[in-house]
C-alpha cells in the first residue's frame, strides 16, 4: 500500500480514518495533530516558562519533541522525578538525560529519596499499611511534586505526556466509581489557579500507538523497561479491557473524550462544591487542612518507626 501523500510505501494505516502514510508523512501528521490539540484547547495562552514532565517513556519523549520543535518562542525546562524503583528508575533517568541532551533542553532531576525522604519502592513495601494501591499513591506523589517543582521553577505551565488511551481509561474508571470530583479534575487543560500551575496534556487526542510510532521513527531516547508495578494497575487493565471496543468502533475513545470535554465536564464544573485552602504544613493547595502528600509523608514516617520497633 502506498502513502496517501507520496509514492513511498505506507508505514501506517490510521485505524480511525483509514489514512495510509509513509514514515515522513506520518511524523508530520502526528506533530500537526499534537499542535492542533495544543491550539484547540489554548494550552499555551499566556505561557511564560513551560515545564515538560519527562518520565523516560515514549509518550513524554514524543510530547517533548513536538513542544520543543514546534513552539519555538517559548522557554522550556525538562523535569524528571527519580522514583527510586530498582532498574526501572535507572533506565528512565538515563533515557530522560539522553532525550534532554538531544533536544537541548535543561533538565531538572528530582530524586524522591534525597528531596522527600522516601522512594516508591519503600512505599510499595508498606502498601498495606498505607491503605492504597501503589499506583494510586505514586500518581498522587507525582502530581504533587510536578506541581510544586513547576512553581519553584517559576513556570506557570506544566505539560505531561498522558495520551488518549490513558485519559479514556481514567475517565471510564472514575465513571464506574461515580467519582464526580475526579471527573471534574480531568480534561486536556487544568487551569492555573489556587496554587496550581496550569497542567496541559498535548497528547490528549493522540493514541498511545501513535505516540509510540512517532518516538520509534525519530529514534527518540526512551526506556523499554516497564515499571514492575504496572501489571496490576487499573489503567493497564482498563486499556486491555477496552482494546476490543476500539477495534470494533474505530475512533470510539476519541469521540468519547470529546463528548466528555465538551458536554460532560462543563456540567460538573458548574456544580463544583468545596473551597480550596492551603495545607498547614507545606502551604500547597488542598481541600482540607493537611494535603494528601503531607498526610502520606507523616503516615510513612509512622509506618517506618513501627517497623523499626518491631525489629
Ligand atoms: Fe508509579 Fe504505578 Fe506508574 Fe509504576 S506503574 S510508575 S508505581 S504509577
Ligand atoms: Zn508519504
Ligand atoms: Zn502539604
Amino acid at each position: 500500500m502506498k502513502c496517501r501523500k507520496c509514492d513511498r510505501p505506507a508505514r501506517v494505516v490510521l485505524h480511525y480514518s483509514g489514512l495510509s502514510l509513509c514514515e515522513q508523512h506520518y511524523v508530520e501528521y502526528f506533530a500537526k495533530r499534537v499542535c492542533d490539540c495544543v491550539e484547540r484547547y489554548r494550552m499555551l495562552r499566556g505561557a511564560r516558562r513551560v515545564v515538560l514532565a519527562i518520565s523516560g517513556g515514549k509518550d513524554s519523549a514524543a510530547m517533548a519533541h513536538v513542544m520543543v520543535n514546534f513552539f519555538k518562542g517559548l522557554e522550556f525546562v525538562g523535569l524528571h522525578i527519580d522514583l527510586g524503583i530498582p532498574s526501572y528508575s535507572d533506565a528512565s533517568l538515563r533515557a530522560a538525560k539522553n532525550l534532554a541532551k538531544l533536544l537541548g533542553l535543561p533538565l531538572v532531576i528530582v530524586p524522591l529519596r534525597d528531596n522527600y525522604g522516601f522512594t516508591i519502592e519503600e512505599l510499595h513495601a508498606h502498601r498495606r499499611a498505607l491503605l492504597r494501591p501503589i499506583c494510586s499513591i505514586c500518581g498522587m506523589v507525582k502530581r504533587y511534586i510536578l506541581n510544586a517543582e513547576t512553581l519553584a521553577l517559576r513556570a506557570n505551565v506544566l505539560a505531561v505526556g498522558h495520551n488518549l488511551d490513558d485519559e479514556f481509561s481514567v475517565a471510564l474508571h472514575n465513571m464506574s466509581l461515580g467519582d464526580f470530583e475526579a471527573l471534574r479534575k480531568g480534561g486536556p487543560v487544568l487551569p492555573e489557579e489556587n496554587g496550581f500551575a496550569r497542567r496541559i496534556k498535548p497528547l490528549y487526542e493522540s493514541y498511545e500507538s501513535e505516540a509510540r510510532l512517532y518516538a520509534q521513527i525519530l529514534k527518540l531516547p526512551s526506556t523499554t523497561v516497564k515499571c514492575p508495578y504496572s501489571k496490576g494497575a487499573t489503567t493497564t487493565r482498563m486499556k486491555e479491557a477496552t482494546r476490543r471496543l476500539e477495534e470494533l468502533y474505530p475512533g470510539f475513545k476519541l469521540r468519547f473524550m470529546r463528548f466528555y470535554v465538551k458536554k460532560l465536564k462543563p456540567l460538573l464544573v458548574e456544580r463544583a462544591e468545596g473551597v480550596i485552602s492551603r495545607c498547614a504544613i507545606c502551604g500547597m493547595p488542598t481541600s482540607g487542612t493537611i494535603c494528601s502528600f503531607c498526610r502520606l509523608r507523616s503516615r510513612v514516617e509512622d509506618v517506618k518507626r513501627k517497623s523499626v520497633r518491631a525489629v
